[in-house]
C-alpha cells in the first residue's frame, strides 16, 4: 500500500484556528483513495525527527508569545529542516510558522524572534496592539498552470514583507500586509500562508496538488488521482464565494 508520511511540529503549541484540520484532511483525501498516511509529532523535549524521511512537514499558526518559545528550539534543528526542504519535502506552514520560517518576527514590544532564515522574507509587527488582519480572504492561486481561488481565514499582526514568489493574488481581504494584493509564499514544494481555515477543508484542490506532489515524488511517478465526491465541499465554497466576491 502506498503511503505518505506527515511531520506535525509543535502540535501543542502551533494550532490556532483548525490547523490541525489540515491534517484530517490530507489523511480523509489520501485513504478515501486507498493510501496510507502515516502522522508523527514533534514537539519540544522530543528526540530530533529525521526531517528528509518526511513527505509534508507541517506547522500551524501560533501566538507571539509561543512563537518566541519555541524559536530557540526550532533553530537547533535549521540545517535539518533546509536539506529536507532541498531535497524536496513539502513544506505547509501556516501564519505563525510561515513567520518563523523566514529571517525573523518583530513583535509589537519590538522584540525579535529570530527565524530559520530558510525563506528570504521578514515579518515585523504592527506597533498598535488592536490593528490585525482579521477576517476571511480568497485568492487567485495557480497550481501547476490551473487557476484556483483559495479561500481562507487570517488573523495576523505581523506584516510580511521581501516575498518572491508569493501564494496568490489577493482577491478579498489583506494578504502579507493590510491592503496587500500578494499573499503567502510559494514555490513547488513549500506552501507558506497566513490561510487558517482550516486552508485545506475549503480547498480540496489545494489539497490534491499536495498529496499528488507528494506520490509523484515518492513513488517517482506521474499520478492522476481518482476524482473524489466534492459536492459538499464545491457547494460551501459557491457559498462562500458568492459572498465574499459577491459574483
Ligand atoms: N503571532 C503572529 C501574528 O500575530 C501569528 C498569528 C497567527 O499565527 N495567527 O502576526
Amino acid at each position: 500500500m502506498k503511503e505518505i508520511k506527515i511531520l506535525y511540529l509543535y502540535p501543542d503549541m502551533l494550532e490556532l484556528y483548525g490547523d490541525y484540520g489540515n491534517i484530517q484532511v490530507l489523511r480523509y483525501r489520501l485513504e478515501k483513495r486507498g493510501f496510507k498516511c502515516i502522522v508523527d509529532k514533534y514537539s519540544i523535549g522530543d528526540e530530533m525527527p529525521d526531517f528528509k524521511n518526511y513527505d509534508i512537514i507541517f506547522a500551524g499558526g501560533g501566538a507571539d508569545n509561543e512563537q518566541s518559545i519555541l524559536s530557540e528550539d526550532l533553530i537547533k534543528y535549521k540545517d535539518n529542516l533546509k536539506e529536507a526542504e532541498n531535497t524536496g519535502v513539502f513544506f505547509l506552514l501556516i501564519c505563525g510558522a510561515y513567520q518563523l520560517f523566514g529571517k525573523y518576527y518583530k513583535s509589537v514590544e519590538g522584540n525579535i524572534i529570530p527565524g530559520l532564515e530558510i525563506f528570504p522574507y521578514y515579518t515585523e509587527a504592527i506597533a498598535d496592539r488592536k490593528k490585525r488582519c482579521i477576517g476571511n480572504i480568497v485568492l487567485d492561486v495557480n497550481l501547476n498552470g490551473k487557476e484556483t481561488k483559495v479561500i481562507g481565514f487570517e488573523n495576523h499582526g505581523g506584516q510580511t514583507y521581501d516575498v518572491a514568489t508569493s501564494f496568490g493574488k489577493v482577491l478579498f481581504g489583506n494578504g502579507n500586509k493590510f491592503g496587500d494584493t500578494e499573499e503567502g509564499f510559494f514555490k513547488k514544494n513549500v506552501i507558506a500562508t497566513y490561510l487558517h481555515g482550516p486552508l485545506l477543508s475549503k480547498n480540496p484542490e489545494l489539497t490534491d496538488y499536495i498529496i499528488k506532489y507528494c506520490l509523484d515524488r515518492r513513488y517517482d511517478e506521474d499520478i492522476t488521482l481518482e476524482p473524489l465526491n466534492d459536492e459538499f465541499e464545491n457547494l460551501c465554497r459557491k457559498q462562500l464565494l458568492d459572498r465574499f466576491l459577491q459574483v
